[in-house]
């Protein structure tokens, strides 16, 4: 026991239990306490001024000597230990002014600290790390062991120090939640005018339809109009005819009623004449053909051959593009065909589809299988880039342009015709105006044609892994009539 609270030994072996090396002051504890009861018995007895028959006292306080050698000993050791408890506590306690139990800490002063304890109002507590609770030194410290139990203050002190250190990365953290914060709202706003932009255009590409289909309204009424017309005129002449003939033969009967009506010598003399009248051969007339509507040639496939005309004012395109995925600087065209660069970089958001370190657009589907080709419009424009990346290719920094990097293109530049990689030039007969890009991605191959004779430019092999999309990239075209680039549509 003697050393056991050396006020140079760390306060906490004093709770750690022999075995481990501490001091095991919890059975120490106890040992004091059972030992200062029997001390306490053993003053009482023995009358302050007598101090010459200590042997009687002891034995009517029940003690035996190396017990009260014990207690002189533990008389001493209470003395460092109550030092040392004073540094726990950090009280200006006289160790010397106290009693010998640990279990009998002067209580605090009124106001500074509430009591913890109701068995121990005046014990202060103590904090175990390990359970992050404050815990009574009396009632409870046998269920700390090997944990670490330190005074309220210093737990204070340190757990104080631990959420300091976090409140930087949660400062942080905030700050970047705000900023994504204002990223969204920048995106809702702009996902509004797309809205905006959606419906104009819906809008006018409908009401262009149903401007078609009203002129083509029209056009067959005009139609049924004309046979309506042309009836008409079939058929009046030979009405008239039939009313003339009608006219003519109700007088030659009218004749014939007269001359049957005259007496011999008036009729013998009229006779010749009127014979011949009633003589005159008239051709029977019958209806003739085309003289009823021709309902199948007014309404005979008139939706099919209406779908038919329309298919000249709509267009197919293989690849249509995908504005979310354009850098800023890029225009994309209404109709999701074309793109040119602008000189005013647009407000768009940094959406995690869009390209915002080469200026490039993708088309909005990609291929992982089949057969698939477009043709490219490139006209006289001097500086492009067209062919297809994968999906994984890195949008929004520099990174090399090349086939492992996942992507596969035709490029004019400065003049010169490159194909996939910087250092592969090409020398073409004539500067194509249109452009086939055709991808067979099972076979792994990739072509480029000029369309104007089908002549083939670039192919490579390769066998794709990755879903590809098509992709343009046009920078500006000084003095070029092309000011942007943009895919051919079909028509059906
Ligand atoms: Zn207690
Ligand atoms: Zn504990």
């Amino acid at each position: 026991m003697h050393g056991g609270f050396h006020p140079k030994s760390s306060t906490l072996r004093l709770y750690t239990i022999h075995k481990e090396g501490g001091r095991g002051l919890v059975s120490v504890r106890a040992t004091i306490q059972d030992e200062t009861s029997k001390y306490h018995k053993y003053i009482k007895d023995k009358a302050p001024t007598d101090d010459s028959d200590s042997g009687e006292q002891r034995m009517r306080a029940g003690l035996k000597d190396s017990t009260e050698a014990l207690i002189l000993a533990a008389q001493e050791q209470a003395l460092s230990t109550k030092a040392i408890e004073a540094q726990i506590y950090q009280t200006r306690q006289d160790p010397r002014s106290g009693e010998l139990s640990l279990s009998q800490k002067q209580p605090a002063p009124a106001g500074e600290r509430e009591s913890f304890c109701s068995k121990h109002p005046e014990q202060r507590p103590l904090f175990c790390l390990d359970e992050c609770r404050s815990m009574c030194p009396a009632c409870e410290f046998s269920l700390h062991y090997r944990h670490k139990v330190v005074t309220v203050d210093s737990a204070v002190t340190e757990l104080k120090e631990q959420l300091r250190s976090k409140l930087q990365p949660l400062t942080q953290r905030k700050e970047q939640a705000s900023n994504l914060l204002r990223q969204y709202e920048e995106i809702n706003l702009y996902a509004q005018t797309q809205v905006e932009v959606c419906e104009r255009q819906v809008k006018e590409q409908f009401e262009r339809l149903h401007r078609f289909l009203q002129q083509e309204e029209e056009s067959v009424l005009r139609a049924l109009r004309e046979e309506q017309s042309r009836q008409a005129h079939t058929i009046e002449p030979q009405l008239q005819k039939i009313r003339e003939e009608l006219s003519t033969l109700e007088e030659n009967i009218q004749t014939v009623e007269e001359q049957l009506q005259r007496q011999s010598m008036d009729f013998i003399r009229e006779y010749r004449h009127t014979h011949k009248q009633t003589l005159l051969p008239q051709p029977g007339l019958k209806p003739g053909p085309g003289l009823l509507i021709n309902q199948a040639k007014v309404l005979g496939n008139m939706a099919f051959k209406a779908w038919d005309k329309m298919r000249a004012v709509v267009h197919y395109s293989p690849v249509i593009l995908d504005p979310n995925t354009a850098a800023s600087f890029l225009y994309v065209s209404e109709d999701l065909r074309g793109v040119r660069m602008g000189d005013i970089e647009q407000q768009v958001p940094d959406n995690p589809e869009r390209f915002t370190y080469y200026p490039i657009v993708l088309g909005s589907e990609g291929f992982s299988s089949g057969s698939h080709q477009w043709d490219v419009e490139v006209g006289d424009h001097s500086d492009w880039c067209i062919g297809l990346v994968t999906e994984s290719f890195e949008r929004k920094r520099r990174i090399e342009a090349v086939p492992e990097n996942g992507i596969w293109y035709l490029e004019l530049d400065c003049g010169k015709y490159i194909a996939l990689t910087v250092n592969n030039e090409l020398n073409l007969k004539r500067n194509p105006q249109k452009i086939r890009v055709k991808l067979d991605y099972d076979k792994g191959k990739l072509y480029f044609y000029d369309t104007e004779d089908m002549s083939l430019i670039y192919s490579h092999t390769e066998r794709f892994t990755e879903k590809m999309f098509p992709f343009l990239d046009a920078y500006v075209s000084q003095d070029a009539k092309t000011k942007g680039i943009k895919i051919c549509s079909t028509k059906y």
